[in-house]
């Protein structure tokens, strides 16, 4: 699915693309076109899967056409918190850019008389907390009867900030013709109710939570300071042969990622081949037979590439970089320890990766232990005083070297060498953190 498949306006779409997205998640998938159908829409989807954009883009094709008087707000976006309404606006200014939109903010911290100049000159767009828009309201600084669109986000916080008679209230003040947009994460009673009773017919668009990850997998996060691609290629060689990895799926968020770090494995003596929407499928059904006939000991791969992909005995997965999406963290990582096997799953994060990681953390409920081997590097191990030369990082870097040495490394054996000082393995070994999705 794409972008331009959502009955988006070509201004639209390049802002889209130039904000670097490619696909639209789930929700934005199911909500964008009911929007732009001028459908109510009840939309349910956890934190962090582009509710916003699900209904700012089609907005901003809808109020492209027409103009705002004073005072009258032609659509009405009610948020929590100031931050998230100062988020809802930021979207709007990313997305608007190819549009003569004109908006403001009704948060509190803001002086009144600011506020009243922006409603004075028209808005299209009205982005408000509860109380702050009520507050100007009562002052008659604003009028309802213009509104044609009312988006209630992020509904379940509301509930949590007692601010359901705020709510009710502004569905009462505005216009019973209007098309309504109602997002929250959760369906508490409280919420169903205000949504039977305001909402006309919506079309209902839910995203079910990610299936929760699996709990024999043990789950580690490998943080890297810069975001140098040779250094991460360097880790990840580290990654690939360690003691215990008898094969692995190795995720990168780019296709072209995928190729380049194929390549620089395989010419480092790893035992890889890449898989991704790109390569015909006679070349991907090949890859796939052989990576599970053990032929191929790293299967590179994109993340629609390796959906639905039934391999069942993989023992570890990495992501190269934290997936844009929390839940394809949980689709990745369920690749392995599958059908009560272990599994060991490694993250690699750059610094550019901290959005996507806080998203991930944020859908597990806790942080991804830190990886041993970092821990491990940073300290090196002196109980062989008989041995001084022997520090952790000799064998890692002689390691890809060697394997690069062998006549055919395609041919490796499975069987990971056993003999070598078990150094990049440690901390390893009955380490099973338990890990839960958050309620
Ligand atoms: P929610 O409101 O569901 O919690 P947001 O709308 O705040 O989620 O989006 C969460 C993050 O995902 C934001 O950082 C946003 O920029 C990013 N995002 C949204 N849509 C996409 C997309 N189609 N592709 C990539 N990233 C996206
Ligand atoms: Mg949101």
């Amino acid at each position: 699915m794409t972008f331009d498949e959502l009955g988006l306006s070509p201004n639209t779409l390049k802002a889209v693309a130039e904000s670097g997205y490619t696909e639209p998640t789930p929700i934005q998938a199911g909500a964008i076109p009911k929007v732009l159908q001028r459908e109510d829409v009840l939309g349910i989807a956890q934190t962090g899967t582009g509710k916003t954009a699900s209904f700012t883009l089609p907005m901003i094709d809808i109020l492209s056409q027409g103009k705002a008087k004073a005072r009258m707000p032609r659509s009405l976006i009610i948020e929590p918190t100031r931050e998230l309404a100062a988020q809802v606006a930021e979207n709007f200014e990313k997305y608007g850019k190819y549009h003569r939109l004109n908006m403001a903010l009704l948060i509190g911290g803001v002086s009144f008389g600011d506020q009243d100049k922006a409603l004075m000159r028209g808005v299209d767009v009205l982005i408000a907390t509860p109380g702050r828009l009520l507050d100007q309201y009562d002052r008659g600084k604003i009028l309802m009867s213009g509104v044609q669109l009312l988006v209630i986000d992020e509904a379940d916080r509301m509930l949590d900030m007692g601010f359901i008679p705020d709510i009710e209230r502004i569905f009462k003040m505005t216009p019973f013709t209007r098309q309504t947009l109602f997002f929250s994460a959760t369906m508490p009673t409280e919420i169903k109710r205000i949504v039977d009773t305001f909402l006309h017919n919506p079309a209902r668009v839910e995203v079910a939570r990610p299936a929760e990850t699996a709990k024999t997998v043990s789950q580690y996060l490998l943080s890297l300071k810069s975001n140098d691609p040779k250094t991460k290629r360097a880790k990840l060689r580290q990654i690939l042969t360690q003691d215990g990895l008898k094969n692995a799926i190795l995720f990168c968020n780019r296709k072209r990622d995928v190729d380049i770090v194929a390549k620089s494995l395989t010419q480092n003596g790893i035992n890889a081949a890449p898989i991704h929407g790109d390569l015909n499928q006679s070349v991907r059904t090949e890859t796939l037979e052989r990576f599970k006939s053990g032929d191929v000991t790293v299967l590179v791969a994109s993340d629609v590439a390796a959906r639905g992909l039934d391999i069942p005995d993989v023992s570890h997965v990495v992501n190269f970089d934290v997936p844009f999406h929390a839940e394809d963290y949980v689709h990745r990582i369920g690749r392995t320890g599958r059908a009560g096997r272990k599994g060991t799953s490694i993250t690699i994060a750059t610094p550019v990766d901290a959005k996507a990681l806080a998203a991930v953390t944020e859908m597990l409920g806790k942080p991804i232990p830190a990886y041993q081997q970092d821990v491990a590097e940073q300290k090196p191990v002196t109980t062989e005083p008989s041995k001084p030369k022997t520090t952790r990082r000799e064998p890692k870097k002689s390691r890809p070297v060697k394997a690069a040495k062998q006549p055919e490394p395609v041919s490796r054996p499975a069987t990971p060498v056993t003999t070598k000082t078990n150094t990049s393995g440690a901390g390893f070994a009955g380490n099973v953190p338990d890990f839960f999705l958050k309620d």
